[in-house]
């Protein structure tokens, strides 16, 4: 978890790498549905573009099916979900279905001001229609009120681990091995 722009997507890889799972991006999977013209990628853009959340029930369906995929039956790293609390409660049931637990929320915490430039930076290089200065102020807003207080829920049940996402990539993915006592062969 983390504001968009902490750099989730970068680290999120590093980690399922490691464990050798898949990183399911609930971005990644709206982008390539708003790129190949799917009914559901019709329905997400309209609120990517506009930097609000799709609604639970579009995304909650979409994580459902992904985690029933073949390649995730021994455990995946979900990154961009859950967002809200709806998406809290329904993991819970998806996980609890499965056999699976949740071991670990990782938590990148950055300063505000450095987001904004680092997604502007963003916008120059890969230009996605929500890199915009509004979008970006949006989506930062939507993640303070609706993903923020999640923290607190997964801290109640001790499975945060809240590291520095400032600095080079290595060193966050160094921190964040560090706090998962992840032994990593360079
Ligand atoms: P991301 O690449 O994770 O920043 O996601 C890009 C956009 O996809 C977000 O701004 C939302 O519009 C949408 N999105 C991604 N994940 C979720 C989610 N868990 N719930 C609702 N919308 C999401």
């Amino acid at each position: 978890m983390g504001p968009p722009g902490a750099g989730k997507g970068t680290q999120a890889k590093f980690i399922a790498d490691h464990f050798g799972i898949p990183a399911i991006s609930t971005g990644d999977i709206f982008r390539a549905n708003v790129s190949q013209g799917t009914p559901l990628g019709v329905e997400a853009k309209r609120y990517m573009d506009a930097g609000e959340y799709v609604p639970d029930e579009v995304t909650n369906r979409m994580v459902r099916n992904r985690i029933d995929e073949p390649d995730a039956a021994h455990g995946f790293l979900l990154d961009g979900y859950p967002r809200t609390l709806a998406q809290v409660e329904e993991l819970d049931g998806m996980i609890k279905f499965t056999g699976h637990e949740l071991d670990g929320v990782v938590v990148l915490t950055v300063d505000s001001e450095e987001i904004v430039q680092r997604l502007l930076q963003r916008a120059q290089t890969e230009g996605r229609a929500d890199d915009t200065e509004d979008v970006i102020r949006r989506r930062q807003e939507v993640y303070v009120e609706q993903t923020q207080p999640l923290i607190e829920v997964y801290k109640e049940r001790g499975v945060v681990h809240e590291i520095d996402g400032l600095g080079e990539v290595d060193d966050v993915t160094k921190r964040i091995f560090d706090a998962l006592e992840v032994v990593r062969e360079s």
